[in-house]
């Protein structure tokens, strides 16, 4: 009976065992490093599974960038709509909240991820923990690291889905990347994506406003423009609104050394609204307050003009309006990628065919976060996660086929 051994235990991996149980006469054995399975899909719950979102569908496949193109005919395959037909097949039922964004009833990773490995192991899927594959003997058998010593495993074909390079204490620790690269692999340097930024705050501002979120405010990069609201660190910023614009910031970085962040902190105010209301007479007011009762510009919002805007006591009406409506806000570094909500680059796709596989390793298919796409937050990562793990699992299937 053939063996397809599957290196990893998130949902690309999972999602690749439950394609190929379907098919009767092969074992299937899923390989993970961690003491259980699934550690970053259960953090993933934690702050409320997104799983996926409820937006049109040619919507939803922008939202790969330039990867879109490779993107689409898995997500075609399997995307939202069938994510959440499966999920419901769980008996885990899902709602679509105000923004569009899809999550489990319960909000949570934990109950689905339950039933999902009874099914798996019901089905006939053998789950072995502790197993950190360390790449190919010369036979080009597995080798895995287990707490009985080295393992060697023969597998008639084998699904790669370890992972980006992200929070490593959860097991994608992207120690893949020198294994592939090893073997002729082009594999994109790994990256943080949705992720936090440093900025050089003021110690007096750091400490002051460390934690506060700012909202609402629009932030803009490189033409794109977004409502939203971010928090302020420490170091820097973080949040929704800013790991939606972390890819274009992220880049500039890497090209110019330098991205900045442009805030409308009074977005519901025209320029021209702001300039005839800050005009307007101040009398004994403090400019704390006249800011805080014509603008509406208080607290973070107020400590982030006068960190940014140095002379603001002596800056004219119509100049402080501006800089309320478009307040430059230099990032000097992302935050390290361990620290990264998810992780772009990873192997090429043109070292990938239309089923995942390798083209210089026949038999060994690759799914998930490790492939070099990226994706904002909003349920694009796990559905990419879900749909090329599937079609990763059906490329087995079709390969064993074709050399069976
Ligand atoms: C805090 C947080 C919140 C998130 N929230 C969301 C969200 O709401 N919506 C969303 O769409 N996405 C979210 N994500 C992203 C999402 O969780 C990931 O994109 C997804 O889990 C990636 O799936 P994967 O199967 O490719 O890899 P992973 O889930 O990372 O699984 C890879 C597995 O491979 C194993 N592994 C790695 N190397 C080895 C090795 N050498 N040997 C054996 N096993 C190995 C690991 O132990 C791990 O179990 C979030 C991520 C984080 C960190």
């Amino acid at each position: 009976m053939p063996l397809i051994a599957i290196i990893g235990a998130g949902p690309a991996g999972l999602m690749a065992a439950e394609r190929l149980v379907a098919v009767d006469g092969k074992k299937v054995a899923i390989f993970d490093a961690m003491p259980s399975p699934g550690r970053k899909f259960l953090m993933a719950g934690k702050g409320g599974m997104n799983i996926t979102h409820a937006e049109p569908l040619a919507e939803f496949i922008g939202r790969y960038g330039s990867r879109q193109a490779v993107i689409e005919p898995l997500i075609k395959r399997f995307g939202p709509q069938q994510l959440r037909e499966w999920i419901h097949g769980l008996g885990i039922e899902t709602f679509v909240g105000t923004s569009g964004r899809v999550f489990p009833t319960e909000m949570k990773a934990a109950p689905l991820l339950r039933a999902w490995l009874h099914r798996l192991r019901h089905q006939g899927v053998h789950l072995h923990v502790r197993h950190r594959w360390l790449g190919w003997a010369d036979d080009g058998s597995l080798r895995f690291a287990t707490p009985d010593g080295e393992k060697i495993v023969a597998a008639d074909a084998t699904i790669l889905a370890l992972g980006g390079g992200s929070w490593a204490k959860l097991g994608s620790d992207g120690a893949w990347v020198p294994l592939l690269a090893a073997r002729g692999i082009p594999v994109a340097p790994l990256r943080p994506a949705n992720c936090g930024f440093d900025v050089a705050w003021s110690a007096h501002f750091s400490e002051r406003y460390a934690g506060q979120p700012v909202k609402p405010v629009i932030a803009s990069v490189a033409g794109r423009r977004q409502q939203g609201e971010f928090n302020i660190t420490a170091s820097g910023i973080e949040g929704g609104l800013i790991y939606a614009l972390s890819a274009p910031l992220r880049d500039a970085l890497e090209t110019t050394g330098h991205a900045t962040l442009h805030l409308d902190l009074a977005p519901g105010k025209t320029l021209e609204r702001l300039i005839a209301d800050l005009a307007r007479p101040r009398g004994r007011d403090s400019l704390a307050n006249h800011l805080r009762r014509r603008a509406g510009i208080e607290g973070v919002k107020a400590g982030l003009l006068r960190e940014l805007l140095p002379f603001l006591a002596s800056t004219a009406t119509d100049q402080l309006a501006a800089a309320i409506k478009h307040l430059s806000l230099p990032v000097t570094a992302t935050r390290p990628l361990d620290e990264a909500i998810s992780t772009a680059g990873g192997i090429a796709f043109e070292a990938l065919n239309e089923h995942l596989m390798l083209r210089n390793l026949p038999g060994v298919f690759c799914a998930g976060e490790m492939l070099d796409w990226e994706a904002p937050t909003g349920g694009y990562l796990l559905t990419a996660c879900f749909a090329t793990g599937r079609a990763a699992g059906e490329g087995v299937q079709a390969w064993l086929n074709r050399t069976g």
